[in-house]
């Protein structure tokens, strides 16, 4: 009722992009009541792309990740209790539990807790100069190593990875990227892109190898002197970057007692089986009704827009979440887009428009007449034009394949 007080606490655990575009957007679409947002580290909520990127290279300011000006919480009257891990879940009495001791009861939660590193099972991860990437303060550590680093090994040619090497390449380094399968980011991309990563990465004096994988990291005094692969080849190494992929925190949820199956499980609006609990970004294993299916997407765009579509559903309004995934990447003067999802198996060829070899092309992955996905590299303003014609494929509309290759041909014009 209007001039009533909104005695309603929504309470946000995890303040990263997620959980700080759900608090923005609460109090943008007027919500009064109390928004507590919760956060294990101690920095305010920052983007996580600029940590492998921009602030990697030593050429963007730290600030510049982070989403908002401190001042900005209070004035908006945002809880942000930081360096606090929400334990406990008690979806039955509504509270969330703080560092093991607090109930913090709640009306509506969010789980936009994200994901955390895979960690790699081998001896040595513990000397100086072994490194995950994964927080602000790691991507601290890591610049500071690389600024003086003379040998730097990679372990997983992923997208951190890659991004990594090329920072590294850049700080001066000498590089070498150590991965189990035959190419990077083969399990994305499929061989035909993703072979323009490794010529990237070897026109930029990266030394790839393929289907190797890391036995131990061998130091002296606490120090890494050495990579030993599984074959017995010792690479030389000051520093080393582990980049072997991500797993969502779903420990609260799973306790609590809901759905987790790679992630936590929700509907197309975002929410779990429990009309309170909602999860959005990173951790979330969403229904998409475009795709037809669950995905779960570890990537910013999802990340931005996940949280606010969340904190739309959690006042009640009838979202349907079902955005085509996007991502993006820069490394060396190579920029990309990728808009769709298309798994290896999954489509039948990989139509190129534009100059592959000079690195600037559309990459489309197609399947029965339907453009599945499609990847943009140096090629700028065309992501709309690219999810349309995946967007099509979804709804029935006919996309014309045959012109796809075509240069000529705008991008639009494909659509009948
Ligand atoms: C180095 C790096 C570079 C990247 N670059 C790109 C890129 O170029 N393009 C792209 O599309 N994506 C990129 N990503 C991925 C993107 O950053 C993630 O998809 C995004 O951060 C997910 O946001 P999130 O808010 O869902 O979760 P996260 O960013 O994982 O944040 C979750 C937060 O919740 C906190 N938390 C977890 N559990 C608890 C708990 N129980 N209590 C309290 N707090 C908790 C965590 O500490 C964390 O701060 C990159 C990621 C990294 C690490």
């Amino acid at each position: 009722m209007a001039g009533m007080a909104d005695e309603r606490t929504f309470v946000i655990v995890g303040a990263s992009l997620a959980g700080a575009k759900a608090a923005e957007t609460l109090r943008e679409q007027g919500f009064t009541g109390r928004v507590v947002l919760v956060g294990e580290e101690t920095e305010r909520p920052y983007e996580r792309p600029p940590l492998s990127k921009g602030y990697l290279l030593g050429k963007d300011p730290r600030d510049k990740a982070f989403v908002h000006d401190g001042i900005w919480y209070a004035e908006h009257d945002i809880e942000l209790v930081l360096g606090v891990r929400a334990t406990e879940l008690d979806a039955t009495r509504h509270t969330v539990t703080l560092d093991g001791v607090e109930p913090l009861p709640y009306d509506k939660l969010l789980l936009a807790t994200g994901s955390r590193v895979r960690q790699l099972g081998v001896p040595g991860t513990d000397l100086t100069g072994v490194r995950y990437l994964r927080t602000v303060t790691e991507s601290d550590a890591l610049l500071d190593h690389l600024k003086r680093a003379r040998r730097v090994v990679v372990v997983g040619a992923g997208w951190i990875g890659l991004e990594t090497a090329a920072a590294a390449r850049t700080h001066g380094a000498e590089v070498t990227v150590v991965e189990v399968d035959t190419l990077p980011l083969r399990r994305v991309l499929g061989d035909e892109a993703a072979r323009v990563f490794a010529d990237l990465h070897r026109a930029n004096g990266v030394d790839l190898r393929f289907e190797a994988s890391v036995r131990e990291f061998r130091g002296q005094g606490g120090h890494l002197t050495a990579v030993v692969l599984a074959d017995g080849t010792e690479i030389e190494a000051d520093v080393a970057v582990i980049g072997v992929g991500i797993r969502p925190n779903t420990e609260l949820a799973e306790n609590a007692g809901l759905a987790v199956d790679n992630g936590v499980l929700v509907d197309a609006a975002l929410r779990t089986a429990d009309p309170d609990v909602y999860a959005c970004g990173d951790v979330a294993n969403a229904d998409n009704p475009l795709l037809g299916r669950r995905v779960r997407v570890e990537h910013w765009a999802n990340a931005l827009n996940g949280g606010k579509a969340a904190a739309r559903s959690m006042l009640g309004e009838d979202i349907v979440y079902d955005r085509v995934p996007y991502f993006y990447t820069d490394q060396y003067d190579l920029g990309m887009e990728y808009s769709g999802y298309a798994e290896p198996g999954g489509y039948d060829r990989v139509v190129f428009r534009g100059d592959v070899p000079g690195r600037e092309f559309v990459a489309f992955w197609t399947s029965q007449g339907r453009v599945l996905a499609g990847m943009n590299v140096n090629v700028w303003d065309v992501t709309e034009q690219i999810q349309e014609l995946v967007r099509a494929g979804y709804t029935g509309t006919a996309v014309d394949l045959d012109r796809l290759a075509d240069p000529g041909v705008p991008l639009g014009d494909l659509l009948s």
